[in-house]
């Protein structure tokens, strides 16, 4: 613990005496982070570190393989953290990003490394599905890169299972918020991103490209069938007729 504690130490003395200015103005005016990111907890993957990020400007929840389980009634700390983000904090984006050398992907392949350890294992069937369609569609791929193919199959999965969250569904219908899947690969310090448009991976970073989006939100538009006119949401359809 010596150098945590020096860290600490540090901190105090040093970075938070530089940033005071700083941190005044977000306990005055509050936090209003740009997005929600959610990453594994692996050591080696900050998001805060890879995006350059500083004290609020990101909102961040960390957990074995980035997983995110699918809506439901039983209460979970994802799940708070994601409605919290969207609905008290109102962010605009939310990342989901997986990374190369994921323990939680190899775990994924070899179950039997999980039989001392029941609670990976269970939180793991999350990610169930992505482990089915590397099978399923990558038959020829090498054993060798399996885990890393994986993880952006988890990184797809875990985006699907975000649009079954009421408070992401209806900002996403309401055009108010766009899901990004990313992929850090350590080996090179690189971030891909998920195009929703071509369905492949492709690096971030390049001021002149485009930003890959996963998921658009697009406001629901519909065609009124007294008017004919289109109207932003349902309700004028069905209040009246
Ligand atoms: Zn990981």
């Amino acid at each position: 613990m010596d150098s945590i504690i020096d860290g600490v130490s540090h901190f105090r003395s040093v970075v938070f005496h530089e940033q005071r200015s700083l941190y005044q103005r977000l306990v005055h005016h509050g936090q209003q982070p740009k997005a929600l990111v959610i990453s594994c907890a692996d050591s080696r993957v900050v998001p805060e570190i890879i995006t350059q990020s500083g004290p609020g400007e990101l909102f961040v929840c960390r957990n074995a393989g980035n997983i995110v389980p699918p809506f439901s009634q039983m209460n979970g700390g994802v799940s708070s953290a994601i409605e919290y983000a969207v609905v008290g904090l109102g962010v605009v984006d939310i990342v989901v990003c997986g990374h190369s050398d994921c323990g939680a992907m190899k775990a994924l392949l070899k179950p039997e490394a999980l039989k001392d350890m029941p609670n990976v294992a269970a939180w793991l069937r999350h990610a169930e599905s992505a482990r089915h369609v590397l099978r399923e569609a990558y038959s020829l791929l090498p054993e060798a890169e399996a885990a890393r193919v994986l993880a952006m199959e988890n990184v797809v999965a875990q985006l699907n299972h975000l649009r079954s969250h009421p408070s992401v569904a209806a900002k996403l219908a309401s055009g108010q918020l766009n899901l990004h899947g990313w992929f850090f690969d350590l080996e090179s310090g690189h971030i891909l991103a998920l195009d929703g448009d071509t369905g492949k991976f492709l690096p971030v970073g390049d001021r002149n490209q485009t930003l890959q989006v996963a998921v658009r939100g697009t406001r629901r538009a519909v065609a009124d069938p007294c008017c004919g006119h289109t109207h932003g949401n349902a309700s004028h359809v069905t209040a009246a007729e």
